[in-house]
Order: structure tokens, then C-alpha cells, then sequence
């Protein structure tokens, strides 16, 4: 796996060490205005998150969105495989597509990662006045205020809902119940926040399951992310 580049310009992090720096936040192409972040444990990545980010980006106009797996994420009990290969993966499933970009910066972070910080750090880096867009899937509304400082988050970024197999039905319902939570003003946001995106109905666990099993993954995941399952004899046990 290639090393990041390090800049000074990026500033250290809290324990003196310098910090990554993507080209996402140095990227000086004035086209390339948006911040729209795709999070997720990517365990592996697959069709799925591809397919539905790039429908994203064409129905909202966004040139880029950025790819950030999590280190260890708030949302999942354990990962299945270290961050250095989801984060290979991802870089193999992306590589020469200008649309996405891969950032290190919640793996880079100790501790969990929690999506605000995330927002946090883009906002800061972006100068004030940046907005984030950030996308969800529609299985992790329900749980959003449950989200690390959730009212907040909302407040912070445009968060978009994707579509998602068996889930895509209950959005409404999902929404109703973040009233009390969230508040309506939020609420009414979400509503309008809503992208009808293809129904891909592939999971990761879905795609470690069938590894498990010695059955094919092939179609569901890029050729080089499966070349790199076998190879790294990722998810077998
Ligand atoms: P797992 O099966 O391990 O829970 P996953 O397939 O849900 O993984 P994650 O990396 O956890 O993948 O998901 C990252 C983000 O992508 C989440 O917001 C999730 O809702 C969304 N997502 C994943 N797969 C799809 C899909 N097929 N369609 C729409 N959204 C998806």
C-alpha cells in the first residue's frame, strides 16, 4: 500500500504527530467546492456504496466526494478486517475515478470516530462558512439521534438519505419517530434531504458472508477488491 504524503501546512495532531493531508482540502480547483463525505466501515467496500455515492453525486451535482473509513466505528460492535486493508480496498475500488476521494483522517485519529469530529476537522480545514454535506444510508436513520452530540451534527451538515434495500420503505415512519429527538425543523430538512438512489442490494456483511462460505464474490465487489480478498485471505474465519 503506498504511504500518505505528509504536509506541514496540515498541522499536528493531538499527540505532535503531522497529519495526513488529502488532496481533498489542498485541492485548489475552484470547481471542486462541495464537501459531501461517504462514511463507513467499508468492510469491505462494494457495489453497493459505489453505485448509490456516484447516483448521489449526479442527482445533487457534486464533482467529489470523499470516502472516509472509519477507524473504529461507533455504530459496530468490531470490524472484520484491520483498517489498512478496508482503507487498500477502497483506494483499489476508486483508483483513477476523479469522482471519489479517499481520506485517512478517521483512521488517522485515535479513538472512535465519530462523524462530528470528522466534520469538524473538514469545517475547520475548509475555513468557516463550509458546509458539509454528509450521505447516509436509510438503515442508519432511525439510530441518528443516537449519534455521537446528534443535534449538533445535524445542525452541522446537509444529510443526505439514500436509498437502501428493505429499508427504503420505512423512511418515512424512521422519520416521523426523529420528530421528538430532532425536531421538526430537522426533520422537515431530512424530508427534503431524501435521494431516491438505486436499490443495490449488497452488504458487506453480505460479502464477508459468502467468502465464509467459499462462495463467489465476483459482481459484487470490484475485481481488484476481490483479487485483494484472496489474496490477503481477508474474511475466511
Ligand atoms: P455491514 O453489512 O458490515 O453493516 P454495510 O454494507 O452497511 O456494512 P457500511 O460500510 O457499514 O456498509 O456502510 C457505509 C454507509 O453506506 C452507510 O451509510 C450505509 O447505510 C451505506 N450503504 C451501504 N451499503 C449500501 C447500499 N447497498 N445501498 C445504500 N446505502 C448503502
Amino acid at each position: 500500500m503506498s504511504k500518505p504524503t505528509f504536509y506541514r501546512t496540515a498541522g499536528e495532531n493531538a499527540m505532535g504527530r503531522l497529519l495526513p493531508v488529502d488532496r481533498f482540502w489542498l485541492n485548489r480547483d475552484p470547481v471542486v467546492r462541495d464537501i459531501v463525505i461517504f462514511g463507513g466501515t467499508f468492510d469491505p467496500v462494494h457495489h453497493g456504496h459505489l453505485i448509490v455515492a456516484r447516483a448521489i453525486a449526479e442527482q445533487r451535482g457534486f464533482q467529489r466526494i470523499l470516502l472516509v473509513p472509519a477507524a473504529r466505528s461507533p455504530h459496530k460492535a468490531s470490524v472484520a478486517a484491520p483498517a489498512e486493508h478496508r482503507l487498500a480496498m477502497l483506494r483499489l475500488a476508486t483508483e483513477g475515478e476523479a469522482l471519489f476521494e479517499v481520506s485517512e483522517m478517521e483512521i488517522d485519529r485515535s479513538g472512535p470516530s465519530y462523524t462530528i469530529d470528522t466534520l469538524a476537522e473538514l469545517i475547520r480545514l475548509r475555513g468557516p462558512g463550509a458546509r458539509p454535506s454528509l450521505v447516509i444510508g436509510a438503515d442508519m436513520l432511525p439510530d441518528l439521534p443516537l449519534w455521537h452530540r446528534a443535534a449538533e451534527l445535524v445542525r452541522m451538515a446537509d444529510i443526505l438519505v439514500a436509498y437502501r434495500p428493505h429499508w427504503q420503505d420505512q423512511i418515512d415512519a424512521a422519520l416521523a419517530l426523529l420528530e421528538g429527538p430532532l425536531g421538526t425543523e430537522v426533520v422537515e430538512r431530512l424530508r427534503r434531504s431524501v435521494v431516491a438512489s438505486p436499490l443495490i442490494d449488497i452488504s458487506s456483511t453480505q460479502v464477508r458472508q459468502r467468502v465464509r462460505q467459499g462462495k463467489s464474490i465476483r459482481f459484487l465487489v470490484p475485481e481488484a477488491v476481490r483479487g485483494y480478498i484472496e489474496e490477503h485471505r481477508l474474511y475466511r474465519g
